[in-house]
């Protein structure tokens, strides 16, 4: 076992110390400081250091409910390792409660590593990535759909990359995405430079699911576990888990006419083919178009606003191996099975 060591950012956090503390990342017009809330709980005991980031995209609030509950959690005496946990990344989209940086409507998750000289995303991006991305080992970005949108609870990862692939699934959700991200997004960026990152994709914007953010503490928890960060604690499994490659069968279902967008499906997001997803309606109920599923699997993102013109994404859908399937009915079948559409 490694000997405890103090976090560096600019300051030093020494083992055996949590601090909260708030960082300055850019200013306002006003000339104030724009700062963000990180806490650092460093272990008495030696291990690694892992990041926890939320609200990269201002109005995506489960993982910041995430990240105080985990905040708030763990004593350095029982941690080996560091934890650090930059609670909200992009402060002015936070602020205004949009998923962009506003006025020029950048998004930050596009512009790390970021550069000092750069604008405005690309300086904040720099700062938060130099001093407390880049020390840690490993990392969790957490997200949510986007607005008028919701996704059921997932991990993306490149699985590819087996240290990444560790980490996927020690967090132990059903449904891991695997796939680069975006060049520019903190998983890509971290990843590619040596601390394998995941993104939490979970429910909807502008909101806090007790559920989910349940489950997402948890897989935190199994996380540590498995890193040996909570030694004595178990390395969860989620009784069912299928990783989806970037060719597997997923596909955003789309609106070919314009109209009210009435959801069928349910009580759980598992369609088999032929079912109808949804249908299309005009306001005098004359023309309807029903959207059937292509092939059997789970709907794992759906639109919230119920309106759609052609072209409109309506819902995301997965396919599942035999093997899964027949897991999914037993968990239906037991009362077991949690995912709901969440409409
Ligand atoms: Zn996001």
């Amino acid at each position: 076992m490694s000997d405890p060591k103090p976090f560096r950012y600019d300051a030093e956090v020494p083992p055996g110390e949590t601090r909260h503390l708030r960082y300055e990342i850019s200013e306002t017009y006003l000339g104030d400081p724009v700062e963000i809330p990180v806490t650092v709980v460093n272990g008495e005991h030696g291990g690694p250091t892992a990041f926890l980031s939320a609200a990269i995209h201002g109005d995506e609030l489960n993982g910041v409910k995430v990240l105080q509950e985990v905040a708030d959690r763990y004593d350095p005496a029982n941690v080996h390792g560091t934890l650090v946990c930059v609670h909200v990344a992009n402060v002015p989209g936070y602020l205004a409660q949009q998923r962009y940086i506003p006025i020029y409507d950048l998004d930050l998750n596009r512009s790390f590593p970021g550069r000092a000289g750069s604008n405005t995303a690309e300086r904040m991006a720099n700062q938060i990535y130099e001093r407390f991305v880049k020390p840690c080992d490993f990392g969790i970005d957490f997200h949510t759909s986007t607005r008028n949108r919701t996704t059921m609870y997932h991990v993306r990862a490149d699985t590819t990359n087996p240290d990444v692939e560790r980490l996927a699934r020690a967090f132990a959700s059903n449904l891991i995405l695997s796939g680069e991200a975006d060049p520019g997004s903190l998983r890509t960026v971290a990843t590619n430079d040596g601390i394998p990152t995941i993104t939490v994709e979970m429910g909807r914007a502008h909101r806090f699911q007790p559920e989910l953010i349940d489950r997402a503490v948890e897989g935190v928890e199994s996380v540590f576990a498995e890193y040996g960060i909570r030694p004595d604690e178990p390395v969860r499994w989620p009784g069912w888990t299928r990783v989806i490659d970037s060719n597997g069968d997923k596909t955003w279902l789309r609106a070919d006419t314009g109209g009210l967008v009435e959801m069928q499906y349910g009580p759980v997001p598992l369609v088999y083919e032929g079912d109808t997803i949804c249908t299309i309606t005009d306001h005098f109920k004359e023309r309807e178009k029903r959207v059937a599923a292509p092939f059997t699997g789970l709907i794992i993102g759906t639109l919230q606003n119920p309106v759609a013109a052609p072209g409109h994404p309506l819902c995301h859908l997965v396919g599942v191996d035999d093997a899964t399937l027949r897991e999914i009915e037993r968990e239906i079948e037991a009362g077991e099975f949690t995912e709901r559409p969440w409409m």
